[in-house]
Order: structure tokens, then C-alpha cells, then sequence
């Protein structure tokens, strides 16, 4: 048993993340509040690509992407993009990035991916099942395409997952179609990853999740939060009119963390990697045209399929949060689709629905680990955050990991890579 009870806990933020910190909580007999700006999944988690990607073992900061940098800066509809008027406020992040690309730093922070992918999948089965969503989650693996790469390297990248414990087949274009018959026979071998899932809507998954903490009696409130302060052994929530007190604190707020660390004297080195889907709808024959998430590795985008058509999610652009949304970014997504697959829905940018089209903020450190541990100077806030793009994958788990860190229990897994310390 632990030490939880007649505690009452806030969980600010109520994305993927703060919503799998709520429930777990509640389950484990805290009084929790689950606090959000917006509502529930409202932010990055509500229209991402819904791949469960415990396969991307692999830090971003990789020595390759130095000499794409000028590349960079001067394509604005580029896969990565970084918009000269931002670069200035972008380059402390990008140096402490760069930072991380010697071997030895990737290794460790690799390593650290993988504690946390490696039964990610798992944690969510019993929240799902518990909630009679079993059906929001596929597990049917996923596709890594490769249409002009030759065979040596593609073999190289069946190597270099196969190495790190990724469970990968390397298949040739037969195979792939055999696969998804949908997909177009300019893949010519693709990366099979058979212990990979993926929903079809991320934004019901947090609606599932959040309904069923809420039946367990998980409260709500609509607030935005301008300052956190804390008296004695109690945590205070201000809004702009009110304020509220907790026993405990849990900061899952995403993209929007940094300034709500700041509040606490805590450096965080978040930058918010944008990113566009555009969505599609079914295809005349009102079949699928996929079955499981299918990537593009030179077109570095990714095609998911959804209950209402097909998601094409991806490109990384450092803009911060207040520039408005380019979604030429978006609709160049399906340029890149309506080569890939056969019989795709049209899609006219001039007559597009808005909603159609959506950008999201992905909360990214350098290392690309998320923080999930007690902030530093603070005995009752504890951090969730920062889980750049796999914060659907890595939900359920860190969820748990919160549990048991307010429980005072022993964690499934090492927190120590994860401290916010590393950053103060
Ligand atoms: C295009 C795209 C595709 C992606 N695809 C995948 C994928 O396939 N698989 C995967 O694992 N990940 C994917 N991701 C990444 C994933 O979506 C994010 O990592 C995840 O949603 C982050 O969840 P979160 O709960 O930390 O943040 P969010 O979902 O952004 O939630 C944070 C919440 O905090 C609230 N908040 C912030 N500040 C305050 C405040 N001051 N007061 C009150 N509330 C506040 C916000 O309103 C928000 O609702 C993708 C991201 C993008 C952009």
C-alpha cells in the first residue's frame, strides 16, 4: 500500500500526458484535479500521427543534419525547417543539440529512449481495456519506406535498429506490397517494425482516458495558470482572479512548460518543434488505404490510418509558439502522399476544409528526453514534460512512473536521465 491517500494533487495540463498522470493517480487514491487552458487533449495531443513509435530508439541529434543547416534556413517547405527571423532565439537550443551528437552522448541518451519504449505499448492495454477502448489500439506494426535509396544503405538502416533491439525485417517491394497493396510500386524495400502500434484518433484516446478518470473522480478545471508559488509544505496555483491549493503538484504542460518552470526558478531548454498534418477522407471505394502507419524515409513524413480517411503528419519547423501556422507545410504533405499511394483521395488546397489541416507543438529538449521526476528544489512538484515526438508512445508509461514516484515506491525504470536537474 502507499502513502498517497488524502493527498490532493493538480495536474496541470491535460494533453496525453497529464491526463495518464491523472488517472494513475487517482487509481493509486490521490484526489487529483486535472487542470487545462484549453480542454481536454486540446494541444499537441489531440491530432498527431497516432503511431505508438516504440521503434524511434534513436536521439535527433545526429552529426548528419550539421551540413544540412544552410539547407535549412533557406527552404521554408523543407522536411526541417528554421525561419531566419526565429534562428536567433532557436541557437541556444541548437547548441546544447549539437552538444549531444558525439557517440558516446547518443548511446546514453539512446539507451534512455529505450527504458522508456521498450513496454511502452504495454502500459496502455489495461488502461484501454478498463476503459472499453481495447479498439483505439492496432497492433500491427508499421512501415518504413524507401523508394531511390539503394539496397546496401537501406540494409544499413535495417542494421543500425536490428543493433539497438528493435525488433525490424528488411522487406523487398513484393513483401511491402503483399503488406499494403494500396502503397505504390516506386517503394522498392521497406523497414517492417512487427512490436508497433498505432490508434486511429489520438484525440479519442485522450477522451477515453480523461472519461474514465473523471468516473473515478478525477476533477476538472478550466484555467489558465499565470503562477505556481508554494507555502510551506503546499503547492498555490494562480490564475489571473484565483487561487487554488494542493498538496502536490504535477507539470505536464507540454510545449507551454518552459515559461511555467521559469515561474518556479527552473531552466528548461524547450523548443517547440512545429509540425502539420493534414487529414483526408476515405478514398471513393470508402476502403482504407493503409492498414498501419506507413513512413517515408527520404520523404521523412508519415501516412497513418484514421477512422475518418488517412492522416499524413510530419515536417519539423522551429518557429516558436506565437508565429502563425505556414500550412503550405501541411498541404505539401500530400504532394508527397499522392506519389506513395494508389488511389488517394483528391485533395484540392484551394477548396480545402480549414479543418483539415492542423499544427501542432511538439515539446522537444536537446537530448530529446523528456524530464519525469521531482523538480529539483521542490519536495511536492514533480515534472512529466518535454517528450518531443513521442508523447503519445510514451504516455501511459510515464504516467505509471508518476504514480509510483508519488507513492513513494520503487520506479519501473531509472529516473535519473530523465531529472530536470540536468538542465540546473
Ligand atoms: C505532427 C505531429 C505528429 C506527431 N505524431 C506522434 C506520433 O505519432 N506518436 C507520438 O508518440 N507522438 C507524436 N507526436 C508528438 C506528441 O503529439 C506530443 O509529444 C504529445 O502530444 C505531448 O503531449 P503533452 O501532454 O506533453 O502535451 P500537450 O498535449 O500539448 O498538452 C499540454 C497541455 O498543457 C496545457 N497548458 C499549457 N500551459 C498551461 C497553463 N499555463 N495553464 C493551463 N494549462 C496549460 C495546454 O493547454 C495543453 O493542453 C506528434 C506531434 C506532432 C506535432
Amino acid at each position: 500500500m502507499n502513502n498517497c491517500n488524502h493527498k490532493h494533487v493538480a495536474v496541470l495540463g491535460a494533453g496525453i500526458v497529464g491526463i495518464n498522470c491523472a488517472l494513475t493517480l487517482k487509481t493509486l487514491g490521490f484526489e487529483v484535479t486535472l487542470i487545462d487552458k484549453e480542454g481536454i487533449g486540446a494541444g499537441c495531443s489531440q491530432r498527431n500521427a497516432g503511431h505508438f513509435a516504440t521503434e524511434q530508439v534513436f536521439p535527433l541529434a545526429e552529426s548528419s543534419l550539421l551540413w544540412q543547416l544552410p539547407k535549412l534556413l533557406l527552404d521554408p517547405l523543407g522536411p526541417m525547417a528554421l525561419s531566419p527571423a526565429y534562428f536567433p532565439k532557436a541557437l541556444p537550443w541548437f547548441l546544447r543539440f549539437m552538444a549531444n551528437m558525439p557517440a558516446r552522448t547518443r548511446n546514453k541518451n539512446s539507451n534512455a529512449i529505450k527504458a522508456l519504449n521498450k513496454n511502452a505499448i504495454e502500459y496502455y492495454k489495461p488502461l484501454l481495456k478498463e476503459a472499453n477502448a481495447e479498439h483505439l489500439l492496432t497492433t500491427d506494426g508499421s512501415l518504413l519506406v524507401f523508394e531511390g535509396t539503394p539496397y546496401e544503405q537501406v540494409k544499413k538502416h535495417w542494421q543500425h535498429y536490428h543493433s539497438a533491439g528493435v525488433n525490424v525485417e528488411l522487406l523487398d517491394r513484393e513483401k511491402t506490397l503483399a503488406l499494403e497493396p494500396k502503397l505504390s510500386d516506386s517503394v522498392n524495400y521497406s523497414l517492417f517494425f512487427t512490436d508497433v502500434g498505432h490508434t486511429a484518433s489520438p484525440a479519442k484516446i485522450c477522451d477515453v482516458l480523461a472519461e474514465l478518470a473523471f468516473t473515478k473522480g478525477v476533477s476538472y478545471q478550466k484555467l489558465t495558470v499565470s503562477n505556481i508559488t508554494t507555502n510551506n509544505d503546499k503547492v498555490i496555483i494562480h490564475s489571473e482572479d484565483k487561487s487554488f491549493t494542493y498538496d502536490q503538484l504535477v507539470i505536464a504542460t507540454g510545449a507551454w512548460s518552459k515559461e511555467v518552470l521559469a515561474k518556479l526558478g527552473y531552466k528548461l531548454p524547450l523548443e517547440v518543434e512545429r509540425g502539420y498534418s493534414l487529414d483526408l477522407p476515405k478514398n471513393e471505394s470508402n476502403l482504407p488505404s493503409l492498414t498501419r502507419p506507413v513512413a517515408s524515409a527520404e520523404r521523412k513524413f508519415i501516412m497513418t490510418p484514421m477512422q475518418h480517411g488517412l492522416r499524413l503528419s510530419g515536417t519539423v519547423e522551429f518557429a516558436g509558439l506565437k508565429q502563425k501556422p505556414n500550412y503550405k507545410r501541411a498541404d505539401l504533405l500530400f504532394k508527397h502522399a499522392e506519389k506513395l499511394i494508389n488511389e488517394i483521395s483528391p485533395f484540392d488546397p484551394e477548396s480545402a476544409d480549414e479543418d483539415q489541416r492542423w499544427l501542432g507543438f511538439r515539446p522537444s529538449l536537446p537530448d530529446s528526453l523528456p524530464v519525469i521526476g521531482k523538480a529539483p528544489k521542490h519536495e511536492n512538484i514533480f515534472c512529466a514534460l518535454g517528450h518531443q515526438h513521442l508523447g503519445l508512445t510514451q504516455g501511459a508509461i510515464t504516467g505509471s512512473l508518476i504514480g509510483q514516484l508519488l507513492s513513494g515506491e520503487k520506479t519501473d525504470v531509472d529516473l535519473t536521465p530523465y531529472s530536470l536537474a540536468r538542465f540546473n
